[in-house]
C-alpha cells in the first residue's frame, strides 16, 4: 500500500504523496484544481482521504484580503477517512471516519482550563501555513525541479487544507464519528456550525426565558438560531437583510424577524429591537464582521446584556462603544470556534442533530468534485447558498 502511495523526491529523501488540491494563487484568480505534492505523516499525524469540505467566510477572507502566503491550500471543515497514522498516534487507525476543526497546542494556560480555541498557538497552529515546526507540507508537483528548486505551496491550514484529496491533520484537531453517519453532512460541524452553536451555549450560556438576537443569518447566524431555540430562549430574534434568510431563521425556530432595510434608520430598528424585548436583550451576537452592526448589536442588549462578536472583520477594523453604554453591567466579548472543545461538543451536536432538534443539515448545499470550489465560494458569496459542502470525489492521479 504504502509503496504504490509513496515515492522518493531526486533531491529529497522525505516521502511525499500525490494529490489534487483546489489551490489559491492570489486574491484575484479563481480556486483551480492542481496537482501537489503532501508529506507523508509525521509523528502525531493523520493521513486523511477528504471525502468532502465546507467552504466557510474564513477561507474566502484568508485569499480575498490576502492573509496568508501564496499559492495556499485552504480549507478548514475537511471530513475524510483515516487511511494512514503517523508514529505515536495511538486515538485512531486506518479506516476510521474522522471529521476534522481547529488545532491547539494542548499544554498551554488556556487549553488547561479547558478553552482550547484562545490556546496561546492559535495563530500560529491555524494561519502559519506550517506544522507547528514550521516546515511545509506541500509542494508544487514535480518539485524537486532538475535543478533542484522546490516549489513550496502553503498548506497546514487549520493543520489539515481540506480543499484537496488528501490532508495531513493532528489527533487533536480530529474527532471520530461513527462509521454509519453521512461524513460530508457533518462537514460544517467543525467550524460553522460548533462556532455559532457554541456561543450560545458555551459562551454565554444562554438559559430558558431568556431573550437574544442573532446578527446575519448565514451559517454561523442560524446554528445560533437552532442553538437558542433548544437552550429554550423565549425570544430569538433573528436578523438580515436577505428575506430567505428570515424565512430559514423562522423555520428553524426564530420567534421574530427582522430585515433592518424595512426601517427608517438604525434608530427606528433599534426601538422595535427594545418593543420585543422589553427594554433591552439580554444577549446579542453579531456574525457580520461589521462594527456598525455590532454596535447595534451591542445597544440592542439591556443592563448585564452580553454582546458577542465572533467575526473580527479585517485586521485594523475598529469599533466605537460609548463608555457610558457599558455602566450598565454591559459588556462585549470576542468568542473564537464557539469557545468549544470539540472532542465532546461536536459529538454532542451530533447527538441533538439525530434527535431531529438541531436541524443544521438544512443549511447544506451539496457540490459534486472537487472542481466546484470556486463554483461553491461564487454562490456562497452571492447568497444564494447557505453553507456550501464540497463533495471531493475524485480518484488520486486522475487530471482534472
Ligand atoms: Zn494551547
Ligand atoms: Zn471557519
Amino acid at each position: 500500500m504504502r509503496a504504490r502511495l509513496y515515492y522518493c523526491g531526486v533531491h529529497d529523501d522525505a516521502s511525499y504523496i500525490s494529490v489534487h488540491a483546489a489551490v489559491a494563487t492570489s486574491p484575484d484568480e479563481p480556486f483551480a484544481t492542481t496537482e501537489v505534492e503532501l508529506r507523508a505523516p509525521g509523528p502525531g499525524e493523520l493521513l486523511v482521504k477528504v471525502v468532502a469540505t465546507g467552504i466557510c467566510h474564513t477561507d474566502v477572507m484568508t485569499k480575498v484580503k490576502g492573509l496568508c502566503e501564496f499559492p495556499i491550500v485552504l480549507g478548514h471543515e475537511g471530513v475524510g477517512v483515516v487511511e494512514e497514522v503517523g508514529e505515536a498516534v495511538t486515538e485512531f487507525a486506518e479506516g476510521d471516519h474522522v471529521i476534522m476543526t481547529y488545532d491547539y497546542c494542548g499544554d498551554c494556560a488556556q487549553c488547561n482550563r479547558g478553552k482550547p480555541s484562545y490556546c496561546v498557538d492559535h495563530g500560529s497552529l491555524n494561519f502559519a501555513g506550517t506544522r507547528p515546526d514550521g516546515e511545509r507540507t506541500h509542494r508544487s508537483a514535480g518539485s524537486p525541479t532538475s535543478d533542484g528548486i522546490v516549489e513550496e505551496i502553503t498548506g497546514s491550514f487549520f493543520q489539515q487544507s481540506s480543499f484537496a484529496t488528501y490532508a495531513l491533520s493532528h489527533e487533536s484537531n480530529t474527532i471520530k464519528v461513527d462509521k454509519d453517519l453521512p461524513l460530508a453532512t457533518l462537514a460544517p460541524l467543525g467550524c460553522g456550525v460548533q462556532t455559532g452553536a457554541g456561543t450560545v451555549m458555551n459562551t454565554l450560556e444562554v438559559g430558558s426565558g431568556s431573550s437574544i438576537a442573532i446578527f446575519g443569518c448565514g451559517c454561523v447566524g442560524l446554528s445560533a438560531v437552532m442553538a437558542a431555540t433548544i437552550a429554550g430562549a423565549e425570544t430569538v430574534v433573528a436578523i438580515d437583510l436577505n428575506p430567505s434568510r428570515l424565512d430559514m431563521a423562522k423555520e428553524l425556530g426564530a420567534t421574530h424577524v427582522f430585515n433592518p432595510s424595512d426601517f427608517d434608520g438604525g434608530d427606528a430598528f433599534l426601538a422595535a429591537l427594545g418593543e420585543v424585548s422589553s427594554g433591552g436583550l439580554n444577549y446579542a451576537i453579531d456574525t457580520t464582521g461589521n462594527p456598525t452592526v455590532l454596535r447595534q448589536a451591542f445597544d440592542s442588549c439591556g443592563p448585564l446584556g452580553v454582546t458577542a462578536m465572533i467575526a473580527p472583520g479585517v485586521p485594523g477594523t475598529e469599533v466605537t462603544i460609548e463608555m457610558m453604554g457599558l455602566l450598565p453591567g454591559k459588556s462585549l466579548r470576542g468568542v473564537v470556534q464557539g469557545d468549544s472543545e470539540s472532542k465532546t461538543f461536536i459529538p454532542k451536536l451530533i447527538e441533538l442533530w439525530q434527535d431531529g432538534v438541531f436541524p443544521f443539515d438544512k443549511l447544506i448545499t451539496m457540490f459534486n468534485s472537487i472542481d466546484s470550489v470556486e463554483d461553491a465560494v461564487v454562490a456562497m458569496n452571492a447568497g444564494d447558498v447557505i453553507k456550501p459542502v464540497v463533495v471531493i470525489d475524485r480518484p488520486r492521479g486522475e487530471t482534472p
